[in-house]
């Protein structure tokens, strides 16, 4: 039997990328899924079949975007009709790379509404009903750019440093939810450096570029510079960690940023 048998998770972004990798993790353990993101037809169709053949015991789609606050309520609604949401992993996330002065203000907006307001809001909405039934986890993707920062980024470090302060003073609110049989109600950060997905393509191009175009020496130049692994991470590593903040074994895990950037953050 899954671990997450009865359990009912949220994952916002998740068609691909890591949203993916945490779906499929905890839907290899029996849980219902629901996904979510801004994607077409095909891709929506293919990831809710791969989350099924992964062992999803059922699997819902949602296309709201989350800079629009009543979309996003009316999103939590529909869900909340169908059943309770056990586990939330906020996970939506852009990225837009200029140096302070080139960085245009709609662009600050647009981070700050997906990467922080957006999680706000889901939290919000979510974590009475996870304490009122003494179980819930939320689990927000966040970055080593709520920890550290890096030139040209200014709107994605201020809106990851938010939202470790935001997962924190969430942590302490809920942290005496629950008890140690139902799991309690947790809240945590994890952090990653270099994930392979889309959302550094642009960054890993820009790379490659100097090297005449060789994706491989890109990726390896970009590594080199803060992650002493010189490994990237892939969606199926954090969906790894993910679960296992599910579990109940992690009940006193709360208000943590869990760093999974192969020593970055070390330096
Ligand atoms: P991705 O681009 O593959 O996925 C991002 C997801 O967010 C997509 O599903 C997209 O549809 C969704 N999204 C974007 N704007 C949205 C909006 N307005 N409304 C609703 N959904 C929206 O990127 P990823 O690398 O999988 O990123 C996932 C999370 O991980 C992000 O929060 C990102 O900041 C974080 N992260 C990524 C890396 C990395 O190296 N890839 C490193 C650290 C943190």
């Amino acid at each position: 039997m899954g671990s997450l048998q009865g359990r009912r998770a949220l994952i916002t972004g998740s068609f691909q990328g890591i949203g993916f990798g945490v779906a499929t993790a905890f839907a290899r353990e029996g849980a219902d899924i629901v996904l979510h993101g801004l994607s077409d037809r095909a891709t929506i169709k293919a990831a809710e079949s791969a989350i099924l053949k992964a062992g999803a015991n059922s699997v819902l789609s949602f296309t709201s975007d989350l800079r629009n606050q009543s979309a996003t309520e009316k999103m939590i609604d529909e869900i909340q009709e169908k059943g309770n949401v056990d586990i939330l992993c906020n996970n939506a996330g852009i990225q837009f790379t200029a140096t302070f002065s080139d960085m245009p203000r709609p662009k600050w907006d647009d981070v700050i509404a997906i990467n922080l307001s957006s999680y706000f809001d889901t939290m919000h909405l979510l974590l009475p009903g996870m304490k009122e039934r003494g179980y819930g986890r939320v689990i927000n993707i966040a970055s080593v750019h709520g920890l550290v920062a890096s030139v040209a980024k200014a709107p994605y470090v201020a809106a990851k440093h938010g939202l470790i302060g935001l997962t924190r003073v969430a942590a302490l609110e809920y942290a005496d939810s629950g008890t140690r049989e139902s799991g309690g109600v947790t809240i945590n950060a994890i952090c990653p450096g270099w994930v392979e997905t889309a959302l550094i393509e642009p960054q890993i191009q820009a790379r490659a570029a100097k090297f005449g175009g060789d994706r491989d020496k890109g990726i390896s130049d970009l590594l080199s510079e803060k992650q002493p692994s010189r490994r990237l991470a892939t969606p199926e590593d954090i969906g790894a960690l993910a679960l296992f903040l599910t579990s109940k074994l992690a009940h006193n895990i709360t208000g943590a940023a869990i760093p999974v950037d192969g020593g970055w953050t070390a330096q």
